[in-house]
């Protein structure tokens, strides 16, 4: 076969249109114009990509079926209809092998790398318990509350709720020897023991309505003798009714004179108090005592100038009190180890509790009730406890 057929034989090809052009323009890039030289150089990577990523990406296809390369299968395509016949030869597309599969593999590295970014950002989330973190921070952080304060009446700053109101309180829920308790004077231990010496002398009242009781301040030169231990007295106040309880009863009121060593060390020194001579009369001790009701001088004093404002202390000019007139003529006692009985409810306080009452008028019972009623702590468990009387 000359060239000339040659030649008729691809002009007649209508099939190699398709074939033809990608033919010249790969000889085109072989060989370029100069001006296209030119402009080749300043092109930058990401101008480039337009044919070599899809021939790249295919490697793998092509490693499989290498003797698949076009003008080849074209040519041998060719030698095989030429062989077979003569004039005009039509080479038809069926007459060709499988065209390359190239698309369907383009198609499946960009898949992959999709779902490799969808993957990746669903285990991030793995890392948020630093967001507990974050809370415990905040929970740590002191959030200001108001403070509650401290009542006798049950609610939330009750005797019930006083060692969660401040954490000094503890010991009002926790401890082990708080006051008052109910004395049962059957289970005493009675003992002949010194009495107390009470080193008391007239001194300028000062007094205040504290919100919870009365209180009055005492001044230096108020002492007490405890076992030849001298405590200071520091301050008196009223309950009503009594916090102590004898065989289960309670007195109308009772006075609490609070003293102190150097120390620290405290001794309470509590006496009932009474308008009636039929105190305690379902016990064996009724008649501690047979006095009438009278009116208490003392006691009188402090009514009578109880400030008219709440939290303002009040020192009355020229009115002198002695502390001497809270206590009743027989000072024989009961004693044990107990606590404040308020808040932060401290331990270590030797209650020395008179066994004789305090005689009052039923009027400076009731005038009194007037300021405070219902101001003391419930009854606390002895536990293990003793207490002694003194005969
Ligand atoms: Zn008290």
């Amino acid at each position: 076969m000359n060239l000339t057929s040659k030649a008729r034989l691809f002009l007649s090809l209508g099939l190699m249109g398709a074939a033809m052009p990608s033919i010249a323009a790969d000889e085109k890039a072989k060989e370029p114009s100069p001006a296209a030289a030119q402009t080749a150089k300043p092109v930058s990577p990401a101008a480039t990509p337009a044919s070599p990523p899809a021939v790249k990406a295919p490697a793998a296809p092509v490693a499989a079926k290498p003797a698949n390369n076009p003008d080849q299968d074209m040519s041998e395509a060719l030698v095989k209809k030429i062989n077979k016949s003569s004039g005009d030869i039509v080479l038809r597309s069926s007459d060709l092998p499988p065209p390359f599969p190239v698309p369907k593999a383009e198609a499946k590295p960009d898949v992959k790398v999709e779902k490799k970014a969808e993957v990746k950002p669903k285990e991030p989330p793995k890392a948020e318990p630093i967001v507990i973190t974050v809370k415990e921070e905040l929970i740590a952080t002191p959030i200001p509350v108001p403070e509650i304060p401290w009542t006798y009446a049950d609610g939330p700053g009750g005797p019930n709720n006083w060692a969660n109101l401040k954490k000094e309180n503890q010991l009002c829920a926790t401890g082990k020897m708080q006051s008052p308790i109910n004395i049962i004077t059957d289970n005493t231990v009675k003992g002949n023991l010194n009495p107390i010496v009470f080193e008391y002398q007239p001194f300028l009242l000062s007094l205040m309505d504290n919100g919870r009781t009365v209180e009055v301040s005492a001044r230096g030169g108020n002492n007490i003798l405890v076992n030849e231990k001298r405590y200071r007295l520091v301050g008196i106040h009223f309950h009503k009714p009594s916090e102590e309880v004898f065989n289960g009863e309670r007195a109308e009121m009772s006075v609490h004179l609070e003293h102190e060593h150097h120390d620290g060390s405290k001794v309470i020194v509590a006496v009932m108090m009474s308008s009636s001579s039929q105190l305690f009369a379902a016990t064996e001790k009724r008649r501690w005592w047979s006095t009438a009701s009278e009116e208490n001088p003392l006691f009188q004093i402090i009514l009578s100038n109880v400030p008219l404002v709440k939290n303002q202390a009040s020192s009355p000019r020229n009115v002198v009190i002695n502390p001497l007139q809270l206590l009743p003529e027989d000072r024989t006692y009961f004693t044990y180890m107990g606590s404040l009985t308020k808040p932060p409810c401290t331990e270590g306080v030797i209650w020395i509790i008179m066994k004789n009452p305090l005689i009052v008028t039923a009027q400076q019972i009731h005038s009194f009730g007037q300021i405070y009623t219902n101001n003391f702590r419930p009854l606390q468990s002895q536990g293990d406890r003793i207490i002694k009387e003194i005969r």
